[in-house]
């Protein structure tokens, strides 16, 4: 059968708008086409919102003609129309036009509504349409467009809502809706890949209906129906492909790691210093089973901040060690690795220094491996790596290198799950004789149905509760300009040193004259910062100079002169040499330094328990999950914690109000909630499955918790009754079509 979805779209709205919808959108297919739903929908004799029309904006818009005028030119031949449309409520906009004939006037009569699409401009300090593409209803009833003839908008114009495409420069909404009329019409006898007895059980639309319900609704009702049944396809294609992964990864049996009484992680639990947590023995309980086999565990462990996933981490790396295997431990950065290593290192004590005077019977040792070593250093971890001296391997990505072999690498732990992809994580399962076991950590909690689908091949489990003793953090915005509020900060800081705690100073950029200049992470700015300096003219009417965010050596260098003068401030961030970073992390855990300014290297993973203060200069520029996790960074001894926002950004705009968000809750969960809900999916997506665009133009990952969820269900009761859809070929291709190269890359690879 062949796939009306998938003829080329010159074969059907013509070569000259096909080549107009590639250029522009990428769209190659009637699939392409019709998959981009309508951006909104314009209700019938409704009149559209005026007052908020940007300059240079694409825009189409509904109103009442107010006032129709038309005069010669001046110097040129030609005529000018003027016609006014809006009301007072929800503004005026003039729509003009230049024209050879003065025909438009006749055309256009007070109180006709129409559609207009174009570009925003200013004229004299006022916001006009010049030269749109409009559609009037007239108010006698009649339908007419610029050249008053039948045209397919006009068809348009009779629904009860008119669909609104998303347009460019080059294709303007008109055209866009005109090929997807052609196109809906070349798919009438499309045959429906998802089988009627799902469709029903589901209460979906079939795939025909769906698509007019898309594209040329009837209510409001029915379109968000017909939007219902496509998310229900790609929820269900990114459903299989992760079932069909699950289903993979336990069909090879790995081999059985059981706890050995008296042996590494015994004398571990004996010598640890505090009482686990509830949730900390519990989850440990359920990992210590899973180790046991066949199927090699898949679990991602979420917990708060300081809610002690490495020590359940690492008494899982014991017991593979205790068995005869090896753990490797990934952390994102080479300052998260060594510190993992030094905290291993301390809570292990002679149980990692196998091979050393006094080291205890059962010890192992633990080795490093990192970018930036020497080679060296570098060929003894290796050595120590593959020979299995080493029961632990911890390191950043060069972990995941061609060079690096295990002995027996029974388990990979990786920390800040969402900075690894899934390619990474099978790089890693390469490296294992039999399938190694998986726990991936992380800290950013992951909304559920985002979690299902894009860590859906891994079971989850969540430390709750933190550890006892934990500090409170209080956090507070500092108005950048208030100088007051701005001395009070230093003041702070220094009335912490001087209590004998540290304190963390947090910039967005480096300041090195050359190359790149930020600790880059996939987190990155949020795209909608609000410049307070922007290049808008000033009161005076000259350009202001757009500041650059601030950056650790300038900021350390006005402290250490300035208000901090005299205390001992360290620098630390991403292109220092590796081992200077160590030594900088050394001298903060030892207490040789008391401030430390840095990037966000520190935003994971660094355990100061001494340190009170964390001072965030242009926050604004930060995401709220990162601030976070940045503050996270604080509070994690004895003493209570106080983080300070410094920012320009002023109350009311995006970035003031997610600075208040973050000062007004300690619960991440909320604010990667909140976050989640600022960003594009795609890049929710995309960041977590390294950089791969999404396809999903249906499916919400961030609210679609339900139709997720039922789809998930169903794609494991597809995977087991008939894994390769070999009986239903339409699905299989279907569900490759929506997820493409995830899907067939890995429909390929089993
Ligand atoms: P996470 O990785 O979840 O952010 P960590 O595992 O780094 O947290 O733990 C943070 C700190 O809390 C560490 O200093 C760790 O030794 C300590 N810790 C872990 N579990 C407990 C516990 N049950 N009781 C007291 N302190 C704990
Ligand atoms: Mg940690």
């Amino acid at each position: 059968m062949t796939d009306l979805f998938e003829t080329r779209l010159e074969d059907v709205v013509g070569g000259r708008t096909a080549k107009k919808l590639a250029a522009a959108f990428e769209h190659r297919t009637v699939r392409d086409l019709l998959w981009t739903a309508p951006r909104t929908l314009l209700e019938n004799g409704k009149t559209s919102n005026l007052i908020d029309l940007v300059d240079g904006e694409s825009v189409v818009v509904s109103a009442k003609v107010q006032s129709v005028s038309s005069r010669k030119m001046r110097d040129k031949p030609g005529h000018i129309t003027e016609i006014v449309i809006g009301d007072a409520a929800l503004g005026r906009v003039s729509v003009t036009f230049f024209d050879a004939k003065p025909f438009r006037a006749r055309m256009v009569n007070v109180g006709d509504f129409g559609v207009f699409s174009g570009k925003v401009s200013t004229y004299n300090g006022r916001r006009q349409l010049v030269g749109p593409r409009y559609t009037l209803l007239r108010a006698d009833g009649a339908i007419g467009s610029a050249e008053n003839q039948l045209s397919p908008e006009v068809a348009l114009l009779t629904g009860a809502f008119i669909p609104i495409y998303a347009a460019t420069k080059d294709i303007d909404a008109w055209a866009i809706a005109q090929s997807v009329t052609l196109a809906l019409e070349h798919i009438g006898g499309a045959e429906d890949p998802l089988p009627a007895r799902f469709r029903a059980e589901h209460g979906l639309m079939g795939i025909v209906e769906g698509m007019q319900a898309v594209h040329r609704p009837t209510s409001y009702g029915h379109w968000i129906a017909g939007k219902r049944r496509f998310a229900w396809d790609e929820a269900l294609a990114l459903q299989f492909v992760l079932a069909r992964r699950r289903e993979a990864n336990s069909l090879i049996p790995t081999m059985p790691r059981p706890r050995t009484p008296g042996r590494l992680l015994d004398a571990f639990d004996q010598r640890l210093p505090f009482a686990l947590t509830a949730g900390q023995r519990e989850i440990g309980d359920g990992i210590a089973a899973e180790l046991l086999g066949p199927a090699p565990m898949q679990r991602l462990l979420q917990g708060e901040v300081g809610s002690g996933k490495t020590v359940v981490a690492l008494r899982a790396m014991l017991q593979v060690v205790d068995a005869g295997g090896q753990a490797a431990l990934l952390a994102p950065t080479e300052v998260l690795a060594a510190q993992h290593l030094r905290t291993i290192q301390a809570l292990m004590g002679d149980l990692a220094r196998e091979g050393q005077f006094g080291a205890s019977e059962h010890a192992t040792r633990i080795a490093l491996l990192t970018g930036s070593q020497t080679a060296g250093q570098r060929r003894a971890a290796l050595l120590e790596a593959a020979s299995g001296a080493a029961g632990i391997v911890v390191g950043t990505h060069a972990v995941i290198q061609e060079n690096v072999q295990f002995a027996d690498l029974a388990l990979v732990v990786v920390d800040e799950q969402h900075r690894f992809g899934v390619e990474q994580r099978d790089a890693l399962r390469a490296k294992a004789g039999t399938p190694p076991h998986l726990l991936a950590m992380t800290a950013t909690p992951i909304p559920r149905p985002v979690a299902m689908t894009v860590f859906g091949d891994l079971d989850a489990s969540t430390l709750r509760e933190l550890p006892v003793g934990r500090s409170p953090i209080a956090t507070s915005v500092v108005p950048a300009d208030n100088a007051k509020w701005v001395d009070r900060t230093w003041t702070r800081v220094r009335e912490e040193v001087a209590a004998g705690r540290q304190v963390f100073v947090v910039c967005p950029r480096i300041g090195l004259a050359d190359g790149p200049d930020t600790d880059t992470l996939p987190e990155d700015e949020p795209d909608d910062i609000d410049e307070p300096d922007d290049a808008r003219p000033g009161a005076d009417g000259t350009a202001k100079v757009i500041r650059p965010p601030l950056a650790v050596l300038d900021v350390a260098a006005h402290l250490r002169e300035g208000p901090l003068a005299g205390l001992r401030l360290g620098i630390l961030h991403g292109r220092l040499p590796a081992g200077e970073k160590d030594a900088v992390m050394e001298q903060v855990t030892a207490g040789d330094l008391d401030v430390l300014v840095a990037t966000t290297v520190i935003e994971v993973g660094v355990d100061v328990p001494n340190a009170t203060v964390m001072v965030v200069m242009d926050a604004h520029r930060f995401g709220m999950s990162q601030l976070h996790q940045l503050r996270g960074r604080i509070g994690r001894g004895a003493h209570a914690g106080l983080c300070l926002l410094v920012t320009d950004s002023q109350p009311g705009t995006p970035g003031r109000e997610r600075l208040d968000a973050v000062a007004g809750t300690s619960d991440g969960f909320v604010l990667a909630q909140l976050d989640l809900a600022q960003r594009r999916e795609g890049d929710v997506l995309g960041a977590a499955q390294s950089g791969r665009a999404t396809t999903l133009r249906f499916l919400s990952i961030l609210t679609d918790e339900d139709v997720i969820s039922a789809a998930r269900l169903e794609a494991q009761r597809l995977v087991a009754e008939d894994r390769s859809l070999r009986g239903a070929p339409n699905l299989r291709a279907h569900i490759e079509h929506v997820v493409r190269e995830q899907a067939a890359e890995f429909l390929e690879k089993t």
